[in-house]
C-alpha cells in the first residue's frame, strides 16, 4: 500500500515517512501542493497537511477529490477547527491534529482504509435478506419500511451489513463507526445496538457473538 505524505516541513515529514516505512507502507513525499497533484503518483491514501507554501491545502483536497476517490486524511494544527470541517466537507475521510504520534496515525490510516475499501456506495445499496442499506443516500429499509435511524445507528448498520454473516468485533465497530480504539466506550455500542434492534423490530437480526461482538443474521 502506497501513501503520499504531503508536508513541506522536513522536520515533520522525515520522521513520519520513516515511521510509515517501518510499518511496511510504501511512501512518496510531496513538499508542495503542485507536487501532490502530480498525476504520475498513484497513492492508495493521501496524508495532506493543509499549510503548504504554494497552495491552500484545501484546494489540493478539492482537486484530488475531483479526479479520484483516493482516501484523504487531512493534517491540521490545533485550533484550526474550521479547516477540519471544510476538509471533511470537501471529501476528506478523516483528520489528525498536530502533534500526533505515528501509532495514532497508523490506527487512523487502517480505519480509513477499511471504511473506504468497503465503500458500499461504489456498488450501490447493500441487500441482506429484506434489509436494504443505501450508504450513498443514507437510507435504510426493512421489507420496504423506511427506518428512521440516527447517524451513528446508520453507520453501525452499514458496518454490520457490509460484512453480513461475519462476526464483527467490538474493536472494529469502535474504529469504523466511532473512530476510536478506546475500549471504555464499548458500552456505547450496546446502547446503539439496543436501539437499532428496537427500530428493526426484529431482535434476532443483529446477533450477539459472546466475547467478540455482533453479527448481522443472514437467512
Ligand atoms: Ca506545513
Amino acid at each position: 500500500m502506497r501513501i503520499l505524505v504531503v508536508e513541506d516541513e522536513d522536520a515533520i515529514a522525515e520522521p513520519l515517512v520513516a515511521g510509515l516505512q517501518r510499518e511496511g507502507f510504501d511512501v512518496d513525499r510531496a513538499a508542495t501542493g503542485a507536487a501532490a497533484l502530480d498525476e504520475s503518483l498513484r497513492p492508495d491514501l493521501v496524508l495532506l497537511d493543509l499549510r503548504l507554501p504554494d497552495m491552500d491545502g484545501l484546494d489540493v483536497c478539492r482537486a484530488l477529490r475531483k479526479r479520484s476517490a483516493v482516501p484523504i486524511i487531512v493534517v491540521t494544527a490545533r485550533g484550526e477547527e474550521s479547516d477540519r470541517v471544510v476538509g471533511l466537507e470537501l471529501g476528506a475521510d478523516d483528520y489528525v491534529v498536530k502533534p500526533f504520534g505515528v501509532r495514532e496515525l497508523i490506527a487512523r490510516i487502517r480505519a480509513v482504509m477499511r471504511r473506504t475499501s468497503a465503500r458500499p456506495q461504489d456498488e450501490g445499496p447493500l441487500h441482506v435478506g429484506a434489509l436494504v442499506v443505501d450508504a450513498r443516500a443514507r437510507r435504510a429499509q426493512l421489507a420496504g419500511r423506511e427506518l428512521e435511524l440516527t447517524p451513528k445507528e446508520f453507520d453501525l448498520l452499514t458496518a454490520l451489513a457490509s460484512d453480513a454473516g461475519a462476526a464483527i468485533s467490538r474493536r472494529r465497530l469502535l474504529e469504523e463507526v466511532w473512530e476510536t480504539t478506546w475500549y471504555g466506550s464499548s458500552k456505547t455500542i450496546d446502547v446503539h445496538v439496543a436501539s437499532l434492534r428496537r427500530k428493526l423490530g426484529d431482535p434476532g437480526l443483529i446477533e450477539t457473538v459472546r466475547g467478540v461482538g455482533f453479527r448481522l443474521h443472514v437467512a
